[in-house]
């Protein structure tokens, strides 16, 4: 008795001619995902993967449930194709899901049997109510109830025979390298990672683009973003990760414009800096983790005012999302208590008192006029600091 692991991923984006495009993309990312673990093997089945030579362990587990792509997936047990061995393995897996579940009254399961092995000696019907005879027999007490068992134990007859009880959810998504690269405008704040995560779970790629304003920003918030993109690698693969030096274009935005502009100006170079790295890096688009009205930078009319800086798409994911939502999120993938370390961002040591809520982005363009963005642009991207960052 081996165990291995059944991956089940989405068949409905696989049409046609992208269907092995896909497989193969999946398939490394799976690779990737679970590297460390050396003698496993990947074996190809329809619409599923199965991962064998495998512990039952849940650190692999958590692995596989990060994996963009994935459906579900059951840890399984894989035995000769004979009775004996099938219903030994029944018996062990139904007394695992007695043991999750805590209790042994009352149990009510169900066998579903599927068989690609059309020359097994039974068909699917006729296996599961032989195995289910069998459980009954092995412990009295529980019961059949084929419309809502507490259990099910399934079997899959294919070269070999397999047998779980736990389907659990994968992330979903589409395989990361099936929709080409973003640059991800990354804060340490708690919106923006949840933004790249939305993307990259849609197969995009990430390269991270982080604005540090040393003295003013610690080492540690520079750690924390590190921190932040290793989290989201563990999602979406390596990370390079652009650290740029923002304090001189903040100091001279500061003391040669408008107090009010303040934040769109400094949005605006961000922007002009990220559009940079990221054709660069053969990104084709911008995320930011804005959402409408959050703050007085992210009305309408600033953002048109921000996109207005660039000539290549800015994807906002949460711009319909509220906060309460958001942080919900953050939580569920694992980025929230990083994000809400206390380290300074850039954007909160100049702030304005009064920012201008309506912009107009004539006025925009021309207190930017006032600095020599050009200049700027160039010396802040000679000295980015580029980190590669592995989940
Ligand atoms: P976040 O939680 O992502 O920091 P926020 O709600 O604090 O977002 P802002 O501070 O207005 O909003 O930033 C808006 C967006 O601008 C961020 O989501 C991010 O994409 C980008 N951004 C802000 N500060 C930085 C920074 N220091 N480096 C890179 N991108 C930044
Ligand atoms: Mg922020």
């Amino acid at each position: 008795m081996e165990n291995v692991v059944l991956l089940r991923y989405g068949e409905i984006h696989l049409k046609g001619q992208n269907r092995p495009y896909f497989e193969r993309a999946l398939l490394d990312n799976i690779k990737r995902a679970l590297e460390e673990y050396e003698d496993i093997k990947i074996v190809k089945a329809q619409g599923r993967y199965f991962i064998e030579n495998i512990e039952d362990d849940h650190r692999i587990y958590d692995k596989i449930s990060r994996i963009f792509g994935i459906i579900s997936f059951s840890p399984a047990v894989k035995v000769e194709k004979n009775m004996e061995a099938i219903k030994e393995a029944a018996e062990l897996q139904l007394k695992e899901a007695m043991a999750d579940r805590g209790s042994f009254d009352e149990l009510t399961f169900k066998v579903e049997s599927r068989r690609s092995d059309k020359s097994f000696f039974l068909n699917s019907m006729e296996l599961s109510r032989r195995i289910g005879a069998h459980l009954l027999k092995k412990f009295p007490g529980i019961k059949v109830d084929v419309h809502e068992p507490m259990v099910t134990i399934y079997i899959e007859v294919r070269e070999w025979a397999y047998i779980y009880h736990r389907l659990v959810p994968g992330v979903g998504g589409m395989p990361v390298g099936t929709n080409g690269k973003a640059a991800l405008l990354l804060s340490g704040g708690i919106d923006s990672p949840v933004a790249g995560w939305m993307i990259s779970k849609r197969g995009v790629e990430l390269t991270a683009v982080h604005f540090h304003s040393f003295p003013y920003t610690s080492d540690r918030s520079k750690e924390k973003v590190i921190e932040l993109c290793r989290i989201l690698s563990g999602y979406c693969g390596a990370i390079k990760l652009y650290v740029v030096p923002f304090t001189r274009i903040q100091q001279e935005l500061y003391q040669k414009c408008l107090d009010n502009m303040l934040t769109l100006l400094m949005r605006r170079f961000m922007m002009k800096i990220g559009e940079i790295i990221a054709i660069r890096e053969g990104a084709g688009v911008l995320i930011t983790g804005e959402s409408l009205g959050q703050v007085a930078s992210q009305t309408l009319e600033s953002l048109c005012v921000t996109d207005d800086a660039v000539s290549m798409p800015v994807l906002r994911p949460l711009i319909g999302m509220d906060k309460v939502e958001i942080i919900d999120m953050a939580k569920k993938i694992g980025t929230y208590e990083t994000s809400i370390l206390p380290y300074e961002d850039c954007c909160t040591i100049f702030v304005p008192k009064h920012p201008l809520t309506r912009p107009k982005v004539d006025r925009v363009r021309e207190a930017e006029a006032l600095v020599d963005g050009k200049e700027l642009i160039e010396e802040a991207v000679a000295n980015v600091e580029a980190i590669e960052i592995k989940g």
